[in-house]
């Protein structure tokens, strides 16, 4: 999860429940000193944490599942634990952090992507993260320097998920981990799937984005989506430009990806990019296990209501034109036999 700032978190999500807030206020009176601390904690706070940890996990399931199963046909494969962590820092208000979410120690499991290896292998949200194949967490150094786009309050948690990826390079690792107050070994082994990461990013815009690693879509985006096949369908389009290099490619194009982006030569490029993001996001879905009409479903669903929005812009096919495209890919798929279940997608077959 990605706070830009902590208030726009909990304006945009704070979630309606006023009574609860003021019930805990009319108890708190009557508490004794040992319970004094909870009196401190918002109740909006902690709901609204607890709906970005919720979206935060099914992001992240999702988007495991899309790297796991096309891994075969990805250029390049990463090793993936299927573990998501955050750091208490990372909580402007750290006492609803704790409340909220468990923190067995300062940096803990935030999510744990069903059938990874982290899930097989009996990691649970909430449990500390002590050490990594002996490396303590409480010891990395932070590399201000080379973590100087990130946020201050992110720096620690980047460079304990290098650390992770980087342990998991040779395809085992051990993590020492607290749970209870018990501290207790884990035995992983991470396997290889399609780079990219996915996060929820907290903002009021509806929207969703690829930078080439990250994929990332608004809190506001996914709160409109109805179920995780849904999800996988914004996600699966994110994760296609990620797959397909196209931040990359648009760059050595000189394309202006900015707001002059949206015209002439730079939106015909970036509209390409565009179309074949969408004719390869069912593929994914399909290999995935998801029902690729449901990229049908969410853009119709969503074009019919917004069809102003920036999905629209000149950049982007208006929504009958991408469901045509999901339609037409829909048919190639149909007209294949799978070889174990999965689709060879042509977009990435043919990458040189
Ligand atoms: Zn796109």
């Amino acid at each position: 999860m990605r706070i830009p700032g902590f208030v726009l978190a909990l304006a945009a999500l704070a979630l309606p429940f006023p009574t609860l807030a003021s019930v805990g206020e009319q108890a708190a009176a009557s508490q004794t000193a040992e319970n004094s601390g909870i009196q401190d904690i918002e109740s909006e706070s902690v709901l609204a944490l607890k709906a970005l940890q919720l979206l935060d996990q099914h992001i992240h399931s999702a988007g495991y599942r899309l790297v796991a199963a096309n891994a075969a046909y990805c250029k390049e494969n990463v090793p993936n634990t299927g573990l998501l962590l955050h750091d208490i820092q990372q909580y402007g208000d750290s006492a609803a952090a704790r409340f909220a979410h468990g923190f067995a120690s300062d940096i803990a499991v935030n999510a744990v992507a069903p059938g990874s290896p982290a899930a097989k292998a009996g990691v649970r949200v909430g449990d500390g993260l002590i050490a990594v194949d002996g490396i303590a967490v409480a010891d990395v150094e932070i590399d201000a320097e080379k973590l100087a786009d990130e946020q201050p309050e992110y720096r620690r948690i980047a460079t304990i998920s290098a650390m992770l990826a980087k342990a998991a390079a040779d395809g085992s690792m051990t993590l020492s981990i607290v749970r209870g107050g018990v501290e207790q070994e884990i035995e992983l082994a991470p396997v290889q799937t399609c780079p990219s990461q996915f996060q929820i990013r907290v903002s009021d815009d509806r929207d969703a984005s690829a930078d080439g690693k990250m994929v990332s879509i608004s809190s506001t985006l996914a709160e409109y989506v109805m179920g995780e096949e849904e999800l996988a369908a914004i996600a699966a389009h994110e994760l296609a430009h990620n797959l397909l290099d196209h931040r990359e490619r648009l760059d050595e194009q000189g394309v202006n990806r900015g707001f002059f982006g949206q015209f002439g030569k730079s939106a015909g490029r970036i509209k390409a990019t565009e179309i074949e993001a969408d004719r390869l996001s069912v593929w994914l879905m399909a290999n995935a296990g998801y029902d690729p009409q449901a990229a049908v479903r969410f853009w119709t669903r969503y074009g019919k209501e917004y069809d102003k929005g920036i999905f629209s812009a000149s950049t982007h096919y208006r929504w009958k034109k991408r469901v045509e495209l999901f339609e037409e890919e829909i048919a190639k798929m149909a007209a294949m036999q799978p070889v174990d279940g999965k689709y060879a997608p042509p977009l990435l077959v043919s990458l040189p």
